[in-house]
């Protein structure tokens, strides 16, 4: 009995110390607005400007056609309610607490957690969420268990001094090769989930697709699964929404740059901030990131990438170059027909349904992205994905939707890995 009380009260205090740490998203909503005229898109991308209210834009302005999400802090939700309503602007309320989505996250993973610890990578709990540490040790028994196709190597640190691991997938020497990256946005958790299951489908596959085995026989692969790892701790210390890197900004009280506005090509063009405080803040000058510096020196080192895979979530869609400029890339039918033959692959399994096209076309012009910067290198075959989902639970995306999610993209990948070693 004292026991079970002692173990009560102790979990008690942890679960204080917890919240203590941890930003809670009590009360707080995810607004979906839909827009129905440009003055509308007008005064919705204004609420940007009106910094008192924090609004998230969770999925940003983009035309009358495509709803905006916005997640809403509870001291501003009348206000913002208040403004949308008086300027005739129609929502609906997405998620009514985060804060509730969120608990049943955070619970789920402690379960799993608390279940014995992986001893191979078969016991690895792909259905759930895993801390930063596991997935380092996840990354570790991969290329225990498989020395002769598999090895880790760090192409930097990021701004903590955490380790840029990347996984090589190879059977030769002086291949070509394909990049893929996940959780260069740190909140868009089914993309890390989803590498840690691509990684263990290139081990298995190797010995049993022959469609894989023709990739690898010819090229290797490059995964990075943890691509903003001090964001990603952040956003398990912290606070779950992090999307920037996690180094101070001078004269600012906000900390990060959006990795995803730091390349050169373009670099502080429109749709990248130059406010430090915003989610799109470009940062100080290309490439000041460390994240994104070291994957730019490996990719000049390496000299011969021939395509280059940066996944994001959420939206469901498949993107390539430009999202800088209107100006069309010189691939852009080939590009166009291969990303819907991606789509084609990715929807024959559970029907979810992706657009495709150039990003300022398909989503809305930003500047200084990675796949633009990697294109311009001479990486023709250059895309991003935004995985599930379409924004009903947008970044807090339940875990029971993990391995659907990444078995669906897998057969995406397939396609433009297939036609890049065909190709290259
Ligand atoms: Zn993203």
């Amino acid at each position: 009995m004292f026991f079970v009380r002692m173990r009560g009260l102790l979990a008690l205090a942890a679960l204080f110390v917890a919240a203590l740490a941890k930003q809670t998203f009590v009360g707080e909503q995810v607004l979906r607005i839909l827009p129905k005229d440009e003055a509308q898109l007008f005064l919705i991308k204004s609420l940007e400007n009106m910094h008192e209210y924090q609004v998230d834009f969770w999925r940003d302005v983009t035309d009358v056609a495509t709803p905006v999400d916005i997640r809403v802090p509870t001291h501003s939700l009348k206000s913002v309610k208040m403004y949308l309503e008086g300027h005739g602007i129609l929502y609906t309320v997405m998620i009514e607490d985060l804060q509730v989505l969120l608990d049943e996250e955070q619970e789920a993973m402690e379960a799993s957690a608390r279940l014995a610890q992986p001893r191979t990578t078969n016991d690895f709990d792909y259905t759930n969420y895993h801390t930063i540490d596991e997935i380092y040790q996840f990354q570790d028994m991969l290329v225990a268990e498989n020395p002769t196709l598999v090895s880790k190597m760090s192409i930097g640190k990021s701004y903590e001094g955490r380790d840029l691991a990347v996984l090589k997938f190879s059977t030769g020497t002086g291949r070509p090769a394909i990049w893929i990256d996940t959780g260069i946005h740190s909140r868009e958790w089914v993309t890390q989930a989803s590498g840690t299951w691509f990684a263990k489908k290139i081990v298995d596959d190797y010995a049993r697709d022959p469609a894989l085995k023709a990739i690898l026989d010819k090229m290797d692969i490059f995964l990075e699964i943890m691509t903003n790892p001090d964001g990603f701790a952040y956003t398990q210390s912290t606070n779950r929404m992090w999307r920037k890197t996690r180094k101070p900004n001078p004269g600012s009280r906000c900390v990060g740059v959006d990795p995803n506005r730091n390349w050169l090509t373009g670099f502080g063009g429109p749709g990248a901030s130059s406010y430090a405080c915003s989610e799109t803040y470009h940062g100080p000058s290309a490439h000041s990131e460390s994240e994104v510096k070291s994957i730019v020196d490996f990719v000049q080192r390496h000299g011969n990438i021939k395509g280059f895979i940066s996944i994001h979530s959420y939206s469901q869609m498949l993107l390539y170059p430009y999202g800088y400029t209107r100006i069309p890339c010189k691939d852009e039918i080939e590009l166009y027909g291969l990303a819907k033959k991606a789509v084609a692959a990715l929807s024959s399994l559970y029907g979810t349904s992706y657009r495709y096209g150039s990003i300022i076309n398909v989503i809305y012009q930003a500047s200084g992205g990675t796949i633009d910067w990697t294109y311009d290198q001479g990486i023709k075959y250059s895309y991003t994905f935004e995985l599930r989902d379409t924004g009903r639970y947008g970044f807090a995306l339940p875990a029971n939707q993990i391995v659907p999610t990444a078995q669906e993209t897998w057969l995406a990948l397939m396609v433009l890995m297939t036609h890049t070693s065909q190709n290259s």
